[in-house]
């Protein structure tokens, strides 16, 4: 069955950046299940997979403003330490924290780390990078109607509820 608007698509992924070091890696847990056509991943995926089935393997290199945009400039933010969800351990720079903003959670980088109050750079971690995808198509599937109607798809590594 080929990918098309309304397909369910399970794939793995490898990700690197432009001079090739590895980002993110979906092997060592569940492939990532999606609702084509939905936006329910990034466009720029979503278009490389178009047509494709089980088995392909689908490379695609996506420039920042067709992954997770340009970083940009003042998106450092002082925000009060309690407002973080899932407090780390330690909070050191670098650290990607999770954030509540009035658009919801986000994720954020710690720029540096006060008594009450920590720094976070609000721009994506993946902002401003040129992204390397390796796709694996491990399965393909007709959408449910409840699927559909969702917008999102069901089952392990999509929503469980
Ligand atoms: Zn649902």
């Amino acid at each position: 069955m080929q990918i098309e608007k309304d397909r369910v698509v399970s794939f793995h992924y490898r990700l690197a950046d432009e001079s090739g070091q590895p980002l993110e890696d979906s092997h060592s847990g569940d492939t990532v299940l999606y609702l084509h056509g939905h936006r329910n991943i990034i466009p720029g995926l979503e278009q490389a997979l178009e047509g494709k089935t089980t088995g392909d393997t689908v490379e695609v290199t996506l420039p920042p403003e067709r992954a997770y945009g340009l970083r940009r400039d003042n998106a450092v933010q002082r925000v009060p330490v309690k407002h973080l969800l899932q407090r780390p351990k330690q909070l050191r720079p670098g650290k990607v924290v999770q954030i509540n903003t009035s658009e919801g959670a986000r994720e954020a980088v710690v720029v540096k780390v006060g008594k009450f109050n920590i720094d976070v750079d609000t721009n994506h971690p993946l902002a401003g990078k040129t992204l390397c995808f390796t796709m694996e198509v491990t399965d393909v599937r007709a959408a449910s109607d409840e699927e559909i109607a969702h917008g999102h798809a069901h089952g392990v590594g999509g929503h469980q509820h």
